[in-house]
């Protein structure tokens, strides 16, 4: 019986806030235990003298993920999320000339055909290629436990892997189609919310550009938070027990089962376990050196996302020239991710991305004001100290002035900065990852930590460092998909007794 079973999900993160939902659904007497004092994760929100600051996520994309989670409760989004499309979807600043993408896929043709002759008649055929491959992917592929590459040897899906170019590289791919520098830079930027440079990325991810290009980029109003706010109400109706500020230390094993957890708090009897905790931090400091599925050189060998150097700032004024989403591409854009994957060092000349919601949404900054968030990506494990925190301030800073021709730097009321040491230390992040291991040509699918422990019978994982990988919406899949493997794992070992 599903309602017997009690379930510890470590960390309230987006994904194991959807895994929580899933199983209380089922009727599962379902616990979060999170070692913060706020939920979310990394996509947790902070307020400080007015302003309101989303931690992590700020791009919405593949809104139909979002949406879908919710219909399986017979729930509509929309009466949690007032959710508006951005137009420009964003705006890239290049050293001669600045390019906003326009809401409209018919603009973007335009736009791209003016760039290069015949880009945009190839723009379209792109994209209806891309759109094939969000609507199979989404439909089936992503939702495969990815447990055993015998569920990969079907002739659908053998048929599909190759029409979705599963095994190509993206980088050959887009290749194909355009020429131009910036209209590479344009199709190759979704490519790097997936951890990985496009050249180790499969084709099959050509379905973000789909995303990001076509549907469109949107934002929930009152900021990411919200869409946590709804996931956190959702699941407190469907009966989820939290225990926040409670850190789980350990995981206490009587033969390949777990049969308490300890906490910061106390014992917790427990009869499944499903991490949402970084995979790494799960095996490596909650169980036994025998009971790790993975190596400390397992991990050591995986291609990790980047971590980030964020700034959070309050502007007592508004600024002009800045758009919601602005990236700036005003350097050389392989020399800085050669200095995150090949040569991993702190950065010559950045690239970095400054997201101001105030744009758009007045409630996340006070009256005539900007909430400015600025991100660099960096190698994971780098040394992290303040003076090098404030001397890429210093310089993130003056290319922003330079770009919106006003001085910025005796307005700011408020500064946090956020880096390799706090990723550690809030959410035992390895190598301080920002977002979780990468989806390239040798990590995806199969290829990634499974969400079923090898070695410990109840014991289940969720979330960016493993199956669909990085981002929201997969992290919602992950947090569906494994609640369901969960179930039907019980329900199977039922029948058989
Ligand atoms: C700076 C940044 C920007 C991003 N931008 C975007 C974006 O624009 N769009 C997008 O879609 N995605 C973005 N992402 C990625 C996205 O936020 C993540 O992929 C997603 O939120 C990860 O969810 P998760 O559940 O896998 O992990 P997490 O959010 O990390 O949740 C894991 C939770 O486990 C808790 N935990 C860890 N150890 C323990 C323990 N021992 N006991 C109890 N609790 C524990 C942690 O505190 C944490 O709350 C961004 C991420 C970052 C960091």
């Amino acid at each position: 019986m599903l309602n017997n079973n009690k379930v510890c999900v470590i960390g309230s993160g987006v994904s194991g806030l959807c895994s929580a939902i899933e199983l209380a659904d089922k009727g599962m007497d379902v616990h979060v235990f999170e070692k913060n004092k706020e939920i979310g994760g990394r996509a947790r929100k902070f307020s400080s003298d007015g302003f309101t600051f989303d931690m992590g996520p700020s791009w919405y994309w593949m809104p139909d993920v979002f949406e879908n989670f919710f219909k399986r409760f017979q729930k509509n989004l929309y009466d949690y999320v007032n959710l508006v499309k951005l137009n420009p979807g964003f705006q890239i600043i290049y050293d001669n000339e600045t390019i906003q993408i326009p809401e409209k896929f018919e603009e973007l043709v335009l736009l791209f055909e003016e760039i290069e002759e015949g880009a945009g008649n190839k723009l379209r055929s792109f994209m209806k290629e891309a759109e094939t491959k969000y609507i199979i992917s989404m439909k089936d592929l992503v939702f495969n436990p990815s447990l055993s590459i015998k569920e990969f040897i079907r002739a659908d899906v053998i048929k599909a892997a190759f029409k979705l170019h599963l095994f190509s590289s993206f980088k050959a791919h887009v290749n194909k189609y355009f020429k131009h520098p910036k209209l590479l830079s344009i199709m190759e930027f979704p490519i790097l919310f997936l951890g990985a440079q496009p050249k180790d990325t499969p084709a099959l991810y050509s379905l973000m550009n789909y995303s990001g290009l076509k549907q469109g980029t949107f934002y929930p109003m009152g900021g990411f938070s919200k869409v946590i706010d709804a996931f956190y109400s959702l699941a407190i109706e469907k009966g989820v027990t939290f225990h926040l500020d409670t850190a789980v230390t350990n995981l206490h094993l009587i033969g390949n089962n777990i049969s308490y957890i300890e906490t910061s708090k106390g014992k917790f009897d427990v009869d499944k376990v499903l991490s949402s905790a970084d995979y790494q931090h799960t095996e490596q400091s909650l169980l036994p050196l025998e009971k790790r599925t993975y190596s400390e050189k397992y991990w050591k060998s995986r291609t990790f996302a980047p971590s980030s150097l964020i700034f959070y700032l309050g502007i007592n004024k508004k600024i002009q020239n800045l758009e919601h989403h602005n990236l700036f591409f005003d350097e050389d854009i392989q020399k800085h991710a050669a200095e995150i994957y090949q040569d991993p060092k702190w950065p010559t000349k950045p690239l970095f991305y400054v997201c101001c919601p105030s744009k758009t949404d007045e409630s996340t900054a006070p009256a005539s004001m900007e909430n400015i968030f600025i991100l660099m990506p960096i190698a994971t494990d780098l040394i992290d100290t303040e003076e090098i925190r404030d001397k890429y301030f210093k310089i993130i800073l003056n290319r922003i002035q330079k770009y919106v021709g006003e001085d910025i730097s005796q307005a700011i009321v408020f500064k946090r900065s956020y880096c390799v040491a706090d990723f550690k230390s809030d959410y035992n992040a390895y190598k301080g990852n920002a977002y979780g291991l990468a989806n390239t040509l040798k990590q995806t699918a199969f290829l990634k930590p499974k969400i079923k422990s090898k070695k410990v019978d109840n014991l289940y994982y969720t979330g960016q460092l493993t199956v669909p990988g990085p981002g929201v919406p997969p992290s919602i899949i992950s947090g569906q998909l494994v609640a369901n493997q969960l179930i039907k794992d019980i329900k199977e070992h039922e029948a058989v007794i």
